[in-house]
């Protein structure tokens, strides 16, 4: 068994923190193990949840197409993952005890995959890997050094999805700064 599988496998019996009471299935992360690009959400839907597989439902989407037109990518060029790996109850946000409850399972992640470059979306993902309380309105729009790899912070999908054109935009041009330091 490869490491991230057997990373997997603890995961899917974790009773770290009080969301393995409402989950249906542990959304631990899917892509290529070699990928060089990965990328981290903010925890699972109840699509995600049913399913097991990250960013299937309507952000999901998005982030396909993003990935695609911006970046050149395809879903199973990248590895996509989460802060938390169970669904908050009724989608609420994750709680800090909850965060730093699964936090162990994305640095070994990291440390497994060893991506050259890392896509947060939106706050949560943001704020953790990147140490700080500023918002990702301010964080966007630049890369940062984070533990050997680059990282590029942006908006959430379902930001994008509320309805905001500038999001959206800005989201299009950091998947660009993506495909830009893949490039190196
Ligand atoms: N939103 C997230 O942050 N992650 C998912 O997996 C799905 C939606």
């Amino acid at each position: 068994m490869s490491p991230l599988t057997e990373l997997r496998t603890e995961a899917a019996g974790c009773v770290r923190c009080p969301l393995a009471t409402g989950r249906t299935t542990v959304v631990f992360g899917e892509g290529s193990p070699d990928a060089r690009l990965m990328i981290v959400g903010e925890g699972p839907g109840r699509e995600e949840d049913l399913q097991g597989r990250p960013f299937v439902g309507r952000s999901g989407q998005l982030l396909d197409r993003l990935l695609e037109q911006e970046a050149g990518l395809a879903r199973r060029d990248v590895y996509i993952t989460n802060v938390v790996k169970c669904r908050p109850p009724g989608n609420r946000d994750p709680r800090p005890d909850e965060i730093d409850a699964c936090a162990p399972y994305l640095e070994r992640q990291v440390a497994l995959i060893r991506p050259a470059v890392m896509l947060t979306l939106g706050n949560f993902a943001t704020k953790l890997l990147l140490h700080t309380t500023e918002g990702i309105t301010k964080l966007r729009g630049r890369s940062y050094p984070y533990s050997g790899t680059i990282l590029v912070p942006t908006f959430h999908p379902a930001a994008a999805l509320r309805g905001g054109a500038t999001v959206l935009a800005g989201m299009r041009a950091d998947f660009v700064r993506v495909k830009e330091a893949l490039a190196g």
